[in-house]
């Protein structure tokens, strides 16, 4: 299809597309009395409406029930919880067995990697990509310090080439094999928060696998964006937050993902706690850890309901839609955004480079070359809600639940009045 920047035909487009409708399910900061353009749900998703109903009766079971609401709720808090696997188990490509919702992303992570990362003499190396999302790094220096490993050592960070704004797979794949038997875990984000960049998931986990590796994913903005295939491409575990593409709510519940193969392993040791064991037995206050057969096995506490009340509400509506239909309107939806962005160029002689490269989700990075933060501000200030990383990148993510190809448009033509303003 041939684009054309004008308001009449993003309006066609708006008019073709079958997910337009969901819109209205989403509530809309407002600025100089309209709403906004958003373009971080790459950060936090926008409170779809619905979630209001589910939070409220979770308090209605509270008030009326009070500790009885554990189990005669009317979705009972005991398991409240299993209900999120089936739904979250399509977006990741996961069996309903290999889903677990719980404590927060960083928090999982280190959990997972008490079961993933069992570093020996020999092999104790990470391979990570480099500059990869602050907490990550943070977390994979402490686990690697916690086994008294040096991480100056034990990280391994694969690089971009000179002058590169993204990865190579074949270097990450490279870098797998070189360091071979003394690699033990493969731990990457499966899109780059930075420049938007979706990894070759499958090929990276069978090279890990390849040599011996255990291989996990941090899933944060890949999850709710791009086609995942966890069970698939024999990924051996995940986590991911919730707020950011999945629409949950700030700092909500982290989700987790464990390959079947490892379910019910006596030899992968865990951090455990009382959530974890058999709900028939677990009221009878055993000594024993007798584990959940399922990825529930890594839950420790009783979940907080009120926080995973929304995930439920936003998961219904992934579960309308279906990955599919979002990662249609996805593609297109950030196609037209990159003809808009080239054509302002041409119009105002910028100079933007996206430096996302084809492989790539919701999320376009773009440098403005020889533009300042004050026209960071004056998107603000305009109703463009995006976000800034230095030196002087800006992220634009539209997300297809809550996009329009009419909100592209008029995003180029306030871009294009606060570059002339100047
Ligand atoms: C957003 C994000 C996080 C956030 O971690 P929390 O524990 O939820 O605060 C971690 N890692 C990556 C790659 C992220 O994008």
């Amino acid at each position: 299809m041939t684009f054309q920047n004008s308001l009449e035909f993003a309006q066609f487009l708006d008019a073709e597309d079958a997910l337009s409708k969901y819109r209205q399910e989403f509530h809309y900061p407002q600025v100089n009395g309209k709403d906004v353009i958003y373009f971080t749900g790459n950060s936090l998703g926008l409170q779809p409406k619905r979630t209001q109903k589910f939070v409220d009766d979770v308090m209605k079971d509270w008030r009326e029930l009070a500790v009885e609401g554990h189990f005669y709720a009317e979705k009972p808090w005991w398991d409240y919880h299993e209900r999120l696997a089936n739904g979250l188990g399509k977006v990741v490509g996961a069996k309903t067995q290999e889903i677990s919702v719980m404590n927060t992303l960083t928090v999982n992570l280190h959990l997972l990697m008490v079961s993933f990362y069992r570093p020996n003499q020999k092999r104790f190396k990470i391979i990570c990509e480099e500059k990869a999302f602050p907490s990550d790094q943070y977390m994979l220096q402490s686990q690697v310090r916690f086994h008294r490993f040096d991480p100056k050592e034990a990280i391994v960070e694969v690089k971009k080439r000179e002058g590169e704004h993204s990865w190579l797979v074949e270097d990450i794949l490279n870098k797998i094999e070189e360091v071979g038997d003394e690699l033990a875990l493969v731990l990457l984000g499966g899109v780059n928060y930075y420049n938007g960049q979706v990894f070759d998931m499958k090929s990276i986990t069978q090279a890990g696998k390849s040599v011996g590796a255990f291989v996990g994913w941090d899933l944060a903005h890949a999850a709710g964006n791009v086609e995942l295939k966890l069970h698939e491409w024999n990924v051996d575990f995940a986590a991911w937050c919730s707020y950011k593409y999945m629409n949950s709510g700030p700092g909500n519940a982290s989700g987790i993902f464990v390959n079947e193969k490892h379910l019910n392993r006596k030899d992968i040791p865990r951090f455990e706690g009382w959530w974890g064991t058999k709900k028939e037995t677990r009221f009878l206050m055993q000594p024993e850890f007798d584990p959940i057969e399922t990825a529930d096995a890594w839950q420790l506490s009783n979940p907080p309901i009120l926080s995973i009340a929304p995930y439920l509400a936003s998961l219904e509506l992934f579960d309308e839609v279906g990955m599919d239909a979002l990662i249609e309107k996805q593609q297109k939806i950030v196609s037209y955004l990159e003809f808009v962005l080239k054509e302002i160029d041409k119009e105002v002689e910028s100079s933007f480079e996206i430096i996302t490269p084809k492989e790539r989700g919701c999320q376009l990075s773009v440098f403005l070359h020889g533009e300042g933060k004050t026209l960071f501000d004056y998107l603000m200030k305009n109703g463009v809600i995006t976000d800034w990383r230095e030196p002087n990148v800006i992220r634009l993510a539209p997300a297809p639940f809550y996009s329009s190809f009419v909100d592209m448009y008029n995003f180029g033509q306030v871009l294009k009045q606060g570059i002339l303003q100047k």
